[in-house]
């Protein structure tokens, strides 16, 4: 048994502070540890408190390794970033031209409409609020045509139809489940007249329907609206923020697994009046939310009293503007952590699977995730570990996290930085080490 200072008066609990005290190694701040020793000698178990500073540790946001495969996932922050900005202060809302005040949207949001060949954008905290800013700015008190197919739930309970209600705009259903056409829009317009004032798509980014349909384009939505005097605004929320279906920030070209997702350079030059996507799926940056197009539309939204609540910080926008230029100089297949692990080879995974020593290489399948692509899979490669080691890894220094499929540790490459290889070496035999001791103890 290891001396602590639980045990300095043997029958005696120990005093609160004492006990905090002899946590101090573990590098929490004395508060927290005086809380944890409380709680400890109150539960009459001095001797857990140490497990409880382990727990609490456990709590804390921290880097994690994601041994996952799966490239975008929500529990781990999604797309991971790699820049950050100094610590100094920034020209966040300050004009170096004229000296006077700026604004925070001038960066990240230009840089992007330009990206996309937008005349306009503006940056929000995410998505959704991007979708509420661009409904309240631009339909509030007026009506939206969606088709039913597409009045989804993106996850996290943001419903389409409750998105609408929030930001005062009356829903119109066009359409059918699995089929909508232009005409369907057309009708609702027709008897709604000058009062529906937006023809509104929404990308079904988490599911896919098959079989027997059929959906509105953006480009048959615009020539349509081009139809009336008093033409509604077509607006596209494209969800994942593929900046163009092309990819020219890859010398290979777009990946196959890329296919039929819809990207804002092409929905802009579709026709659409405005756009709006996250930040840190297929963009590959920070949490956010861009809504793009129209000068005159993007203004409406960045002069509505909710954009001062949902405008992102400093740091984001840095990110935002990082990740921008990446595309601009089309490097982000090197700069960008989402697409250089999207483009690893297989080959090269494979190499560091086998150089790594431990467990049974072998193939295994990711993917984009974040809701993106509903079942697309992207070839990997990674190490096997016979039995359910996933709750140890958790354990590590670092945390990994792993998946468990029929009883077997899947640990994929992808989604590990090769610098991390060697630390997830030294875990897995770590683990596999401490299962054999307890399988043979
Ligand atoms: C993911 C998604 C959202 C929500 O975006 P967040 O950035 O997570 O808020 C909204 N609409 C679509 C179509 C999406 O795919």
């Amino acid at each position: 048994m290891p001396t602590s200072a639980s045990s300095a008066v043997p029958g005696r609990p120990p005093s609160v502070d004492a006990l905090a005290r002899s946590l101090a190694d573990s590098g929490l701040p004395h508060p927290l540890l005086v809380d944890i020793a409380r709680s400890a000698i109150a539960a009459n178990d001095p001797e857990s408190a140490r497990a409880r500073v382990a727990a609490m540790q456990r709590t804390m946001l921290q880097p994690v390794i994601n041994a996952t495969g799966v490239l975008l996932h929500t529990n781990l922050g999604r797309a991971p970033i790699d820049q950050m900005p100094p610590g100094s202060y920034t020209n966040l809302e300050f004009d170096l031209g004229s000296g006077s005040r700026g604004s925070r949207h001038h960066h990240a949001g230009s840089l992007l409409a330009t990206a996309c060949g937008a005349q306009a954008a503006v940056v929000v905290n995410n998505n959704a609020a991007a979708v509420l800013l661009a409904l309240a700015a631009l339909a509030a008190g007026q009506k939206v045509a969606v088709s039913r197919g597409e009045a989804v739930e993106i996850g996290g309970s943001f419903r389409v139809p409750e998105v609408l209600a929030t930001s005062r705009a009356t829903l119109v259903d066009v359409g059918t489940t699995n089929r909508t056409r232009v005409t369907d829009y057309q009708s609702a317009r027709n008897e709604h007249g000058d009062a529906l004032a937006m023809f509104l798509k929404v990308h079904p980014s988490n599911y896919v329907v098959e079989g027997f349909t059929e959906s509105a384009s953006v480009a048959g939505l615009s020539k349509a609206a081009a139809g009336y005097e008093n033409r509604p605004i077509v607006v596209a929320d494209i969800g994942s923020g593929l900046l163009d279906a092309a990819c020219p920030w890859l010398p290979a070209g777009p990946p196959a697994w890329l296919r039929d997702e819809p990207a804002a350079r092409q929905t802009i030059h579709d026709g659409a009046d405005l756009i709006m996507f996250s930040g840190d799926k297929l963009l590959g940056g920070p949490q956010a939310g861009i809504i793009a197009g129209r000068a005159d539309l993007v203004a409406r939204c960045a002069n509505h009293p909710l954009a001062r609540a949902l405008r992102p910080g400093g740091m984001v926008l840095a990110a935002l503007q990082t990740t921008a230029l990446a595309y601009l100089r089309r490097d982000a297949h090197l700069t960008i952590p989402f697409w250089r692990m999207a483009c690893l080879s297989v080959e090269s995974l494979q190499t560091r699977a086998i150089a790594m020593g431990v467990g049974t290489p072998q193939p295994m399948l990711a993917m984009p995730g974040a809701g993106t692509l509903p079942g697309v899979e992207i070839d990997s490669f990674g190490i096997a570990l016979a039995g359910d080691h996933t709750r140890a890894l958790l354990k590590q220094s670092r945390p990994i996290i792993a998946r468990c499929e029929n009883d077997t540790t899947l640990v994929d490459l992808r989604t590990i930085t090769p610098s991390d290889d060697d630390y997830v070496a030294a875990s897995l035999r770590a683990v596999l080490a401490a299962a054999a001791q307890r399988h043979n103890g």
